[in-house]
């Protein structure tokens, strides 16, 4: 964070509209919507809260069925099950690691034939990386299948010049502490619908009818960012190129100096948009490299250095046992030989080159 964030939390304490609604919640609102090309947004606790509203205010009922990208983080599945509904995970494609347009089309085409064709898509853009939006909205428009985009993680991206996450009835973004920009928590929901976005602030704000009194004729939840919070938001938000500018700098960097390392591949960036590059993911292949990606992760422990491994599929998760699910096998390999390195927007070149020396030597490149 810099001294610009301090400034502008210091001017929402000086005043003193604290919580929860305030003048920089509603700018909040109105720039980040504004930013990513969205009509309107809604401004809550969390980016599991957005996805658990637009869920909500898309009609998704106990019951209904939902398709998810197998390979996420689990907040994109949890809201489905926090409304009683089924999630079915669908595998990723091999070049983007997000959802596969083909098996999606295989799978409805399927369920149309028995007249049983499910309520939503939860669309997830991984690792700052946007999913192939229009071939899935084409299917899901033929289908009658609603759009939810989790963009939790693409924040920054584009896809044919436009933001993912403004392209379905709903999407979501998260401004949680590991995201691109920050608000230490806090996520946001957006939507050309006006409808569905004074819905999710309603239902985000315990539900309270139009009356002078105390009056609730539906549950609600607490899930409002506080005016604070927001305040932090908005200074963030002016630093979002920049920091997809340091992020794709840092990614080009370990390549340029991973480069030509048998068995180490980076994650590809699709034709058509920009990665944020949010992290920084290699697979290593364990017989061409000579190591596995686990012990890369341990060696590079030992130095002191963090790093994770890829998001364990949905499909593989112990809670989602038994959920159905289309293929799933590049998504296990995904996980199977995926590494996330040291990715911030502040990394030194110090620091990226002694993660560098770490890799090489695994390799026996010294
Ligand atoms: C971070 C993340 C979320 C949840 O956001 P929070 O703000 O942490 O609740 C949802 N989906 C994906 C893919 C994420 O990476």
């Amino acid at each position: 964070m810099e001294p610009a964030d301090m400034a502008m939390v210091q001017a929402a304490f000086t005043s003193n509209w604290i919580a929860p609604s305030g003048p920089d919640l509603d700018a909040f609102e109105k720039e980040f919507a504004a930013k990513v090309g969205a009509r309107h947004a809604t401004a809550v606790s969390s980016g599991t809260a957005a996805l658990h509203l637009a869920l909500k205010v898309t009609g998704i009922q106990p019951g209904d069925e939902v398709i998810c990208s197998t390979l996420t983080f689990v907040a994109s599945a949890n809201p489905i099950r926090y409304l009683g509904a089924t999630p079915i995970f669908i595998d990723s494609d091999r070049e983007t690691w997000n959802l596969n347009p083909a098996l999606l089309a295989e799978f409805l085409e399927k369920r149309a034939r028995i007249g049983r064709i499910p309520r939503a898509l939860v669309l997830v853009h991984l690792y700052g990386q946007s999913a192939d939006i229009k071939p899935i909205k084409e299917l899901c428009d033929r289908y009658g299948v609603i759009i939810v985009e989790d963009a939790a993680e693409a924040l920054g991206a584009t896809y044919h010049g436009k933001t993912p996450g403004t392209f379905g009835r709903c999407g979501i973004f998260s401004f949680n502490g590991n995201k691109i920009i920050t608000t230490s928590g806090g996520g946001m929901l957006v939507s050309d619908d006006p409808i569905l976005v004074q819905q999710a602030k309603f239902l985000a704000t315990q539900a309270r009818d139009h009356e002078e009194y105390y009056q609730h004729s539906q549950i609600g939840y607490n899930y409002r960012l506080s005016n604070i919070l927001a305040a932090l938001g908005r200074s963030q938000l002016r630093v979002l190129d920049a920091r997809v500018a340091a992020r794709r700098e840092t990614f080009a960097r370990y390549q340029e100096l991973l480069d030509g390392i048998d068995g180490l591949e980076f994650m590809p960036e699709a034709s058509f948009g920009r990665s944020s590059r949010w992290l920084v993911c290699v697979l290593i292949d364990p017989v061409r490299f000579g190591m596995n990606h686990e012990s890369v992760r341990l060696a590079l422990g030992a130095e002191n250095i963090e790093a994770r491994s890829v998001w364990k599929p949905m499909h593989m998760q112990p809670l989602y046992e038994g959920c159905e699910r289309i293929g799933g096998a590049v998504a296990e390999q995904l996980f199977d030989q995926g590494l996330c390195l040291p990715s911030g927007s502040n990394l030194p070149m110090y620091d990226l080159e002694r993660v560098v020396a770490v890799v090489r030597r695994c390799a026996g490149r010294v």
